[in-house]
Formats: C-alpha cells, structure tokens, sequence
C-alpha cells in the first residue's frame, strides 16, 4: 500500500461509519457488508466484487489499531495540505501526474537511512512483495493474426482466440473456494506489511503471514489455486481497419491481462501479417502491378485493360514508352485512414517469346535489317573505347 492509497481512500466511508467509530461499530459495518457485497450472492457482477475488495480493505486497516493511528495521521497531515497528491509542488519529479512517497524520498531503491525510511514504517514502498495488494494496471498483451492481402486493403473482421490470465471465473477473483471469503490478515491488519522498529527507525517490511496480500485464504478455490486468476481461452472479433499494412500493430484498449485489485486492465496489441497477392502489391498506399506487354504494343502505343482492386481501368500507352516505365492512375490505390485513395502504379514489362514460329522468326528478321543503323547502346560506345585504351 502506498501512501497514495492511503491518502486518496476513504476508508471510514468505504464501510460507512464515521471517523470516531468504535472498533465494534466497525467490526458490524462490515459484517454487513461483506455479506451484502459477497461474490458468491452477487455472481458476475463486477461492481459489487470491487465493493467487496474495498470493503475489505478498509476493514483490513480500521480493524487494526496501530495501522488505524496510522491512517489517521497520515490523513491530517494531507488533509492540512502538507503534501497534496497531484499539486503544483511536486510536479518536476516526473511521477506522470501520480504521487508515490517512495519516488521522492528516495526510498524505491531502498537507501538505507534517510526520511524514506523514517516515513517506511508509515507507509509501504514501491515494488517488493509489500506492494502486491495495491492496484496494479494488468500487462500488456501480444498476438498476431494472417489476414489476406484483400482484406488488408479492404479492411475485415477477423475472430481471434486468446488465451490469457483473466480473473477466476470460478470465485470471482478473490481466490477463495465459493462460499468462503478471504480474511484480512491478522498479522499485518490487511496492508500486507508489517512494520519493524529499530532505534528511532521503523522499517516496514512484506508480511511473512500473508506474503504481502494482506488476506489469508483458509479455504482457497480449486480452480486458481487461490490465485484469483486463471487462464481462460477468449474469442474477440478484430476489426481490421482498412489499408493496414504487414507488421503494423492494432492497438485494443482494456483487452489485455486483466488490473489487480480494481486497476484498469492492459492493452491487446495485434500484429498484422499480409500474405502477398499474386497479382497486385504495396507501396505504402500505392498499390503495385506489373503487367506485361509486347514489343509492338510500346513501340506503336496501346491502350490497356488493368484490374483494380474494384473492378477494371484503361491505361492509354503513349507510342514510344521505354519498357519498365510506370505509369500512374490516380486514386486507384489502397484506401487512406481519414478518407481518400493512394495510387495504382503499373509497371510495363516486355514480354520476350521464347520462340517464334518462321513466319513471326522472318518478320523479325526483317525488322532488324530495317532498323540496323538505330544503336541502342551508343550511349555506351565511349566508356568502352576508354575501357579498351
Ligand atoms: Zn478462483
Ligand atoms: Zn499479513
């Protein structure tokens, strides 16, 4: 637990009794509603086991009578504006807008000595066994999925099987065999530390009892071991928008491993693979295809049919295009996010026979005695003469 925990929770409102309760006022206020709140009279219903963890929470520290003095004083000492989570004042530490007493005084990488320590015993650090019942966001999560070069242009819908941790279905989380509730921890009153002194020092350390959870399960859940979590298969339909390219990331929010003790849960990231298309290819939005042509057809020009990904579009070929020339049609690409269209690219590419027939072989023939002043390789007749010298 960490003194923002403490600062930002109310526990006395948590069980909804007044900050001069008795130890018996409280003792009731959450017999009651731990019965009321209890996952197993409330199946499937998220909000009231996060009422039930809370709950118990504040039990945890009211029932205790140090860790209650505690509390209190730490609350007057924020409350009278000593130190205030989130303000002006601490805003150069670079805690991203969050507030954690370890981070300032120096105590997360566990110097000894020094007012981090001093305040330790008051309030639990960072990282270690100690903090494992503050809420933690849940991990982030990796997969992949294929999907086909058309459907990455177009975009699609694709299901995807994950299997991850998720809260136990089966006790809804809180690690203990239905019908059983975990209780707080007597040795550490629920924080999951318990705080040694030494000399005018307190330490504070993860409670040996409860391995820093601050709750004893005495009869845990078959189906998580008393985890509270347990891998369960999920099926999510994906959508993939359209143009995605192969090897971008799709980011889903709140779909990765699920947050401990009410932290929001991690994010699903999606790799994309693009198998190839035998035909068409990418460029950015700039969609590709190399079509063949004849010889006759670049040198006395031609008009072309070329598909497209909706259908079908002319391409006028000037007489006299070089082969390997790319001509462009505009708008015919992929699709861009936020509207419009990359390109088609069409790469023209001299189909050569492998052979000819004698009528086709003589024709040939012919045009080469007819064209054999034209040098196509004059241009490189000077570097081999240096070439030669
Ligand atoms: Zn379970
Ligand atoms: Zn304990």
């Amino acid at each position: 637990m960490s003194a923002r925990d403490w600062i930002e929770k109310d526990f006395y409102a948590e069980l909804g009794v007044p900050p001069d309760a008795s130890t018996d006022e409280i003792k009731k206020a959450y017999r009651k509603l731990a019965r009321e709140l209890h996952p197993d009279a409330n199946p499937g219903d998220a909000k009231a086991e996060a009422r039930f963890k809370a709950v118990s929470e504040a039990y945890g520290v009211l029932s205790d009578a140090e860790k209650r003095k505690q509390y209190d004083e730490a609350r007057r000492l924020f409350a009278g504006g000593a130190f205030r989570p989130g303000g002006g004042g601490f805003g150069g530490f670079g805690t991203g807008g969050g507030f954690d007493f370890g981070d300032l005084l120096g105590g997360a990488s566990g110097g000894s000595g020094g007012i981090g320590d001093l305040l330790g015993g008051l309030f639990g650090r960072r990282g270690g066994a100690g903090a494992a019942n503050r809420p933690k966001r849940g991990a982030d999560v990796e997969t992949e999925v294929h999907i086909d070069f058309l459907d990455a242009v177009r975009g699609a819908t694709v299901p995807l099987r994950l299997t991850s941790p998720a809260s136990c279905g089966t006790c809804g989380g809180t690690g203990a065999r239905p019908g059983t509730a975990p209780r707080a921890c007597p040795g550490c009153g629920g924080s999951g530390l318990v705080t040694r002194n030494q000399g005018a020092f307190a330490f504070s350390e993860p409670c040996r009892d409860c391995r820093g959870t601050g709750q004893i399960i005495d009869d845990p859940c078959l189906e998580c071991a008393g985890e509270g979590v347990s891998t369960r298969t999920r099926t999510l339909t994906v959508r993939i928008p359209a143009g995605v390219d192969d090897g971008q990331r799709i980011r889903l929010a709140g779909q990765g491993e699920p947050g401990r003790n009410g932290a929001p849960a991690g994010d699903l990231y999606v790799r994309v693979h693009v198998d190839p298309h035998h035909v068409f290819g990418r460029s950015g939005h700039d969609l590709t295809i190399t079509v063949p042509v004849t010889f006759p057809e670049l040198v006395m020009g031609t008009t072309l049919t070329v598909p497209t990904l909706d259908g079908k579009v002319s391409v006028r070929v000037p007489a006299g295009t070089a082969s390997g020339r790319v001509l462009r049609v505009r708008g015919r690409g992929v699709p861009r996010r936020g509207g419009g269209s990359g390109d088609l690219l069409v790469t023209l590419r001299v189909d050569v026979p492998r052979d000819l027939d004698e009528k086709a072989k003589e024709a040939l023939e012919a045009y080469a005695a007819a064209t054999k002043d034209h040098d196509p390789r004059a241009g490189l007749a000077a570097l081999l003469e240096h070439g030669k010298g």
